[in-house]
């Protein structure tokens, strides 16, 4: 199981030092029995000692080694801080900052071929979940258009669009669907993402083909995304 968190643009260099190490020590603490990713801003990156179920990862990069990209993260910068795990195909990149499906994919193969671990997101929009699951499904699948599902180290996100950052988190019965229908044709870990918070994540987790939570909002306050890894330990 894997329980991820998503700093998006929040927390300074100090704040996500100081949220590290308490998560590090809470997970020394016998709270190691799951993955641990955190995923904070770039400017943050640092040379952490972790216990080996954590990973900082990177929440974006631009697909090459260097080069001139004004502005952008390249593989060399994130190999000073040994970042091995990646984000790819947030709805955020894909809605807010405009990254289409060709160059998501772009920086899927980058990653791939670097043999980076992979946290791959997808989600439908609120009217396409509105038209039912074959039309869901339908928007899911195309976001996997020119991405090797078979890559040994991805670990899928299914996050319903309308449900990230809302506080509107999708119906048990439909998570339960969409993930079952996802794990037809896929075997890689299946995380949903959509306002996780301490108060429904045991039922998510619950929920079959649910192998963990890419969590946003609510794993900013380090108690409480302590609490979430602690409620994900004692689901199995
Ligand atoms: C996310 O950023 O992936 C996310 C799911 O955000 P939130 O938990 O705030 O909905």
């Amino acid at each position: 199981m894997v329980v991820a968190a998503n700093f998006k643009t929040n927390h300074t260099r100090a704040s996500t030092t100081e949220f590290i190490s308490f998560v590090n020590d809470f997970i020394a603490n016998g709270n190691d029995k799951h993955q641990v990713r955190i995923y904070p801003c770039a400017t943050a990156f640092d040379n952490f000692t972790l216990q080996s179920v954590c990973k900082v990862g990177a929440q974006n990069f631009y697909p090459v080694d260097n080069g001139s990209f004004t502005g952008e993260v390249g593989f060399d910068q994130l190999a000073e801080f040994d970042i091995d795990s990646l984000l790819i195909g947030h709805s955020e990149r894909r809605h807010i900052l405009g990254e289409s499906q060709e160059f998501i994919a772009r920086k899927f193969n980058f990653a791939k071929e670097r043999n980076k671990e992979i946290i791959y997101c997808v989600g439908e929009p609120l009217a396409v979940r509105e038209a039912g699951i074959e039309a869901v499904m339908q928007y899911l699948w195309e976001q996997f258009s020119d991405i090797d599902i078979t890559y040994p180290r991805l670990i899928v996100a299914y996050e319903p669009v309308w449900a990230i950052g809302t506080g509107l988190v999708a119906n048990i019965e439909d998570i339960a669907q969409t993930h079952a229908r996802l794990r037809e044709k896929i075997d890689a870990p299946l995380l949903y993402g959509g306002s996780v918070k301490v108060e429904n994540i045991s039922e998510i987790l619950g929920v079959a083909n649910c192998d963990g939570v890419l969590v946003g909002t609510a794993s900013w306050q380090k108690e409480a995304f302590c609490n979430m890894i602690k409620l994900a330990q004692m689901i199995q």
